[in-house]
């Protein structure tokens, strides 16, 4: 059975995608922490970290960075980032398809990992989407 994140990238289950290449796709948490709140996702398929081939991490953490740029820039009242992997159950890992989040941070905003997601719909994710992608070309 394909993980959730397999049948997004094979376009049978939707997402607000943010960017796509050979080796990753990054696009929206469906329940943020935050707003804003991306995953990076390798399109090859691996329950765990150590299965990950080291040259997709590599990329994995390269689109991380400049997807963590994008947001700042698409959104400046983002004053920091978190990046969260959870490798294993016992690590808090829900879906077995690695992949890396992304969580804007702002001044107070009391955000505790692993608190309560924020209230979304599909409608916000797509515009969170399209602000970031127009910002992740500009990004070095
Ligand atoms: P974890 O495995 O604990 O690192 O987290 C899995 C993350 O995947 C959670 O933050 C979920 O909200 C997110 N998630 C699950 N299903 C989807 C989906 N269909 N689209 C986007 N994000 C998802």
């Amino acid at each position: 059975m394909p993980s959730i994140f397999t049948r997004i990238l094979r376009g049978e289950a939707p997402a607000s995608i943010v960017h796509r290449d050979t080796a990753v796709a990054a696009f929206l948490d469906i329940a943020p922490l935050s707003e804003g709140h991306c995953l990076v996702v390798p399109l090859q398929e691996t329950a765990h970290l150590a299965d990950l081939p080291p040259q997709t991490l590599d990329r994995l953490t390269a689109v991380a960075q400049k997807v963590g740029s994008a947001l700042r820039a698409a959104d400046p009242t983002i004053t920091g980032l978190n990046w969260l992997l959870c490798d294993g159950k016992d690590a808090g890992q829900e879906v077995f398809h690695t992949h890396l989040h992304v969580i804007p941070r702002r001044a107070g905003d009391g955000l505790r990992l692993g608190g309560r997601p924020q209230k979304t719909s599909r409608a916000d994710l797509d515009a969170w989407a399209e602000r970031i992608t127009r910002k992740f070309s500009e990004c070095p």
